[in-house]
């Protein structure tokens, strides 16, 4: 079998994350959470305590904009602001350099990539699915699957942004209907492949789907799967 890391990272910073902190926990799992300073969509954010605990924990925090805001359209003074004034709150709360950033709703549009960079950030997440590794860009990192039931139309969307290839075709097809089946599909592949297995969602939307018990199973398959050694943060897996 060849070596496979498991990644995991979880958006929004809902405080939702502490339950599903707790299951990372039990399982053995790190993780890293991407956090606005307030959520502009009207969903709460954790408080500094929770922040800090979670740091405490050993799991990354990581921004995710000041405000939530989608940086698409937006102009380069106004993405700017989001992105370092984000980072700088996240930093006042946690009092440690925060170094890991992930676009809201996975875009950067046309002035995120470089305002990321030019913040000092040492990575940035995007939301591209059905990849073992972190793709060819650092700051623009791809995932494996995102924790959500998603149908076709998502999936194929997924695939097709981020320019189809059939070299992540299978990965795709995997993961359509079912979830248990589809995580264990995309293990079964990383396994014989090895690399990255970057797992991710948003804990109000397990909430919300009544998902909890599904991710305590999947939880457990990557912890049967991937050894301790080899289960990483974001910026654990980078370095
Ligand atoms: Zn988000």
């Amino acid at each position: 079998m060849a070596e496979l890391t498991l990644v995991t990272s979880w958006d929004d910073g809902h405080p939702a994350d502490r339950r599903l902190a707790d299951i990372l926990v039990r399982h053995g799992i790190a993780g890293t959470f991407f956090v606005p300073a307030v959520n502009g969509e009207g969903r709460p954010v954790m408080t500094p305590g929770d922040l800090r605990a979670l740091a405490s924990a050993g799991f990354e925090i990581a921004a995710h904009t000041r405000d939530h805001r989608r940086l698409t359209g937006l102009e380069p003074a106004e993405v700017r602001e989001q992105i370092v004034d984000g980072r700088r709150r996240l930093e006042d709360v946690l009092g440690m350099p925060v170094t890991g950033f992930a676009y809201p709703g996975g875009h950067a549009g046309r002035h995120g990539r470089a305002a990321a960079v030019a913040a000092g950030f040492a990575y940035a997440r995007g939301t591209e699915m059905f990849r073992l590794d972190h793709g060819p860009d650092q700051f623009m990192l791809a995932t494996t699957m995102q924790f959500h039931p998603h149908g076709w139309p998502a999936l194929t969307r997924n695939w097709l942004r981020c320019g189809g290839g059939l070299g992540r075709l299978d990965l795709a097809c995997r993961l359509a209907g079912d979830l248990d089946r589809g995580l264990a599909g995309l293990l079964g592949i990383g396994r014989r492949r090895g690399g990255v297995f970057h797992l991710w969602s948003h804990s109000w939307e397990i909430d919300q789907l009544g998902l909890w018990p599904a991710l305590d199973r999947a939880c457990a398959a990557l912890a049967e799967a991937i050894p301790p050694g080899r289960r990483r943060t974001v910026q654990g897996s980078l370095a």
